[in-house]
Parts: C-alpha cells; structure tokens; sequence
C-alpha cells in the first residue's frame, strides 16, 4: 500500500500550532510577529501567491504589510523601501516576492534584507549558515519538504536522497538540509548521466526540476518515499489543471509513500513562511 503524504493537513497542523505560539507571545510577551509582503508590479500568479500569504498571516493573527508598486519602480526605489522596513521594528519578517522586474537586479535587492528579516532564506548570510549547520532562517520549500519526511520516516539517517534540480530555492537548500539529517546527498540537473538509474537507487526522490510527469513510474524503488515539488499548469480536454514533476499515478504503484499535486509540498510552503516568521520575531526578541 502507498502512503499519500498529506502535506495540507500537516500544513494546517503546523498554523494551528503556530497560531496558539502567535497568542502566546501576544499576551506573554506583548510581541506580536510581523511581515512585509513587497510585490513589484502585476504578475498574475505572484499576485495569488501574496493574497494567499497575507491570508495565512490574518489566520494566525501575525500582522502583515503589504507593499504593491508599480512595474515601473526602480531598483533604488525598491532599496530605500527595504531599509525602510529593516529598520521597522514592528515588521520580523521580509519577503520580497520573486520574479522581479527586468530594470532590478534580484541579487542587490535579497543582499539589501536584513539577514534576521530574511523569512525566504535567500540571503548569502542565511544560505551560508544552513551550508555550515548553523542557526538561520531557511528557505520555505525544502524546509517544508524536509518537515513530511522527518514526520513520514522519522529518522532520516543513512537514507540516500536523490535530488533531480540544483536551484538556489529548491534544489541546493533540499540538499544541504538533506545532508544536515545525516542523508546520502545526490544532487542532479540537466547534464546528469543515466538519470533514471540513478532515481532507482534512491530511497527519498526529491523531484523539483519544473516539468510535469517528468519522473516515471519506473525510475521509483520499491517503497522509496517520492517527494514532488513541482507546480505545472497543464491544459487536458480543455481543463486546466496543476500537476507535479513526478507521474503520479505510475509512481505510486513503486513508491512506499509520495506527495500529492496539489495537496503536498504547496501548502507547506506558505505554513513555513508563517514559522520562520514567528521564528525570526522570537530571535529579535531573544526568546
Ligand atoms: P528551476 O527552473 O530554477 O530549476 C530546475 C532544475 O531542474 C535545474 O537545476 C535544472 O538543471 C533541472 N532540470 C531541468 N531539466 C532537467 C532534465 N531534463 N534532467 C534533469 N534535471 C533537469 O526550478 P525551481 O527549482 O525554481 O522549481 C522547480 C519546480 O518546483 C517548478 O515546477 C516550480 O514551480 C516548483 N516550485 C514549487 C514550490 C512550492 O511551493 N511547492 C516553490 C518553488 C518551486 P540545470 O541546473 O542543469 O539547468
């Protein structure tokens, strides 16, 4: 029998849980955790993206700023907006929502956040301390995919995790993470040789490569534990439908245990967001 990973209940777990920190450091502390949302310019999906996550923060009750401006607005524009909000005792937390526009270099604006603000863990700060194995805000997705594993398997010591994407959001954070809990860490990409008989030599398949039904059924060990980070928009009797990286149904006939899409890695992501929010305004506090 396959185990499909409910990654939306334990997404609504873990805001349930965190809601209950939420009010107790309200009224213990008089802290309530705070986050800025910057969306520059009008992308639809970045647009859903931050509705949602302001959502969420109403939920738990973090308070939440949100910063829309034009597509126009220059990169230094953006810049005097960010030291603005570091130096805002009230905001914990800064997401600056991703893909900027052409006219703003992405690495000068994620540089500009406060490393203690940074909730996306993008910052060399942060990326450097999850390499080293030190305290810091990690990225939201692996961070919520690294959470269904320990909750599914437990122990992840020994496993070998096969990795199929080396991005700065997923790929390469999935595998510092992976190897901080003691996993056998392969990471691979487009140049990668033989990649399905590589998949068949993993315990935990990490798919995060952004192409649907990219990871066939044959290329899943019997009870491996298949995690798919994939979000694809695709278009089937002229119904849109999101789908993974990952074959669902072929794969679920090898694998011990897999994610949904949607319902899996999606809605731990924006959960995340709310934890290291609520993280990052317990450090400012040093509780
Ligand atoms: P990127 O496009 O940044 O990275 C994709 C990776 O896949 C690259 O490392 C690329 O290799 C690799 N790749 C591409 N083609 C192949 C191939 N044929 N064989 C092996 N590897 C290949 O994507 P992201 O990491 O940003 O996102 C990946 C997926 O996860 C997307 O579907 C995205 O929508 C989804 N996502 C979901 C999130 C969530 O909340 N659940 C959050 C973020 C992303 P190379 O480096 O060599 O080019």
């Amino acid at each position: 029998m396959t185990t499909i990973i409910d990654g939306k209940a334990f997404a609504d777990r873990l805001c349930d849980r965190l809601a209950g920190e939420v009010a107790v450091l309200k009224a213990e502390h008089d802290l309530e955790p705070g986050i800025a949302v910057v969306l520059v310019g009008d992308d639809p999906a970045s647009n859903v993206y931050v509705t949602n996550k302001v959502r969420r923060c109403h939920q738990l009750g973090i308070a939440s700023k949100e910063l829309r401006l034009p597509t126009t607005t220059t990169q230094d524009e953006l810049l005097a907006r960010i030291d603005v909000l570091n130096a805002d005792p009230s905001v914990h937390g800064i997401l600056v929502q991703l893909p900027l526009p052409a006219q703003i270099d992405e690495h000068a604006v994620i540089d500009a956040i406060d490393p203690a603000k940074d909730v996306d863990g993008f910052h060399v700060q942060n990326v450097g301390a999850l390499s080293l194995g030190r305290d810091g805000l990690v990225p939201c997705t692996p961070l919520g995919a690294s959470m269904l594993l320990e909750d599914h398997l437990g122990d992840l010591s020994g496993l070998h995790a096969v990795i199929i994407g080396r991005s700065n959001i997923v790929g390469k954070p999935m595998a510092a993470l992976l190897l901080r809990k003691h996993c056998t860490v392969t990471v691979a990409h487009s140049r990668t040789r033989d990649l399905p008989d590589l998949c068949r030599q993993a315990d935990i398949l990490v798919a995060a490569v952004g192409r649907p039904h990219f990871v066939q059924g044959d290329w899943v060990k019997a009870g491996a534990t298949v995690i798919d980070v994939g979000i694809n928009r695709i278009e089937t009797d002229g119904k849109r439908r999101l789908v993974g990286d990952v074959d669902f149904d072929a794969a679920s006939r090898h694998a011990g245990a897999i994610t949904p899409v949607p319902g899996g890695v999606g809605p731990m992501t924006i959960a995340c967001l709310m934890f290291n929010t609520v993280a990052a305004a317990r450090r400012a506090r040093g509780l």
